[in-house]
């Protein structure tokens, strides 16, 4: 932090925050108008090129194949594209075993997290997260799966540059490996960076968001105050797309990992699912194929994790993490050999990424950061499963 930062106010704010424990309500933005930018391009923009070239150019991504090392590289140079800064891949201290994925390619390259930031102009050493799994299970091309997701974090992370915006803390997009195989990238992150855990004030999380609208997140009392305004302002964005913030008592509320198949979720095409399975405590179907995870060079049997997402890991770690939500009736394809580019709704695509992107500079510039007071314990045997280990 600069001395140019220590002013008047920024000083009352942190020690208001700091005493009352309570989040303080928005402060006025300087984002305005950086905001109405983004939010005009939530009709028309490149989320689907994004996803075109890594879904149809690059393919399937199983963790640790040759093409999940090829998406990490083509991430990279998006990142880089885009303008981002501190552009990187983390080796993951969780990596997969050398047995053949289950479709039967090699596993021979490592895993890596692709970590890049636009650095906050005030409290730079403070972090909102925005993330994605970059790998892909099952037959299919990993587009809904979470091709989407991927598309929409690189689409936020260009309309927020392209906008000028100057947010107040450090936005950090990160595009997790591994995730299909338990949450290899996410775990690994929150364990090898335990010096920032305090400082990160939240996580949100899009896996799939191309085929029916983001639709809310859900929140705790204790911290919607300051989330109103991004209800009002992802809502207004385009007419049809509604967004609402649903009170929980605790953001793990429901949230149970189960362990016992590799994917994380549901497998196969199924019908549409109600708003609730996008959260942690979603269905889980098993599929085949026992994995392994080195941590720390250990080699640790781990048994197959799912119910959940890479937003997991930081709940575990106790920090506010969000899954966002989505609404309607397209039935679900990951996992399956129907998980191609055409099962992808660029519309619904491009109003995820700008959603994401609203999302991320509206937290980044909250005076407080998110209450944690509400963040909630994950059930279930995610403990078991090796995190924190
Ligand atoms: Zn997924």
């Amino acid at each position: 932090m600069t001395k140019k930062m220590l002013n008047g106010k920024t000083v009352a704010v942190l020690l208001a925050c700091a005493i009352l424990q309570q989040p303080a309500p928005l402060r006025a933005t300087g984002n305005a108008e950086a905001l109405e930018k983004i939010a005009a391009s939530s009709k028309s923009g490149r989320a689907v090129e994004y996803l075109d070239r890594l879904v149809n150019g690059i393919g399937a991504r199983h963790a640790g194949t040759a093409a999940d090392y090829a998406a990490c590289e083509w991430a990279l140079a998006q990142f880089e594209n885009i303008g981002l800064r501190n552009v990187h891949a983390e080796l993951c201290a969780f990596q997969p075993s050398f047995a053949p994925s289950d479709t039967g390619e090699t596993r021979n390259k490592p895993v890596r997290n692709v970590v890049a930031d636009i650095i906050g102009v005030e409290l730079p050493d403070e972090y909102v997260i925005i993330g994605a799994h970059l790998d892909s299970t099952g037959p299919g091309r990993g587009a809904e799966d979470n091709g989407s997701g991927v598309a929409a974090v690189m689409e936020a992370a260009r309309l927020i540059m392209k906008s000028g915006a100057k947010p107040r803390r450090t936005i950090r997009f990160i595009l997790f490996a591994g995730e299909e195989a338990m949450l290899l990238g996410s775990r690994s992150y929150v364990m090898d960076h335990g010096d920032i855990l305090p400082k990160i004030s939240a996580m949100f999380n899009m896996d799939e968001g191309g085929r029916n609208p983001v639709s809310g997140i859900k929140v705790a009392a204790s911290m919607k105050g300051p989330f109103s305004a991004l209800e009002g302002r992802i809502a207004s964005m385009k007419p049809g797309f509604d967004f609402t913030l649903h009170l929980v008592d605790s953001l793990s509320q429901g949230a149970r990992v189960e362990c016992g198949g590799t994917g994380t979720g549901k497998s196969g095409s199924s019908p549409a699912q109600p708003e609730e399975a996008s959260n942690p405590g979603g269905p889980a179907v098993e599929s085949p194929s026992p994995i392994q995870a080195q941590p720390g060079g250990m080699t640790l049997e781990i048994r197959k994790c799912f119910g959940t997402s890479d937003h997991a890991a930081f709940l575990e770690a106790g920090i506010p993490a969000f899954m966002f939500l989505q609404k309607g009736p397209e039935p679900y394809h990951g996992h399956s050999g129907n998980d191609n580019f055409d099962v992808v709704i660029p519309e619904v695509l491009q109003h995820a990424a700008a959603a994401m992107a609203v999302t991320a500079l509206t937290v980044s510039d909250m005076d407080c950061m998110v209450d944690r007071r509400n963040v909630g314990t994950i059930s279930g045997e995610f403990e078991g499963c090796g995190i924190g280990k």
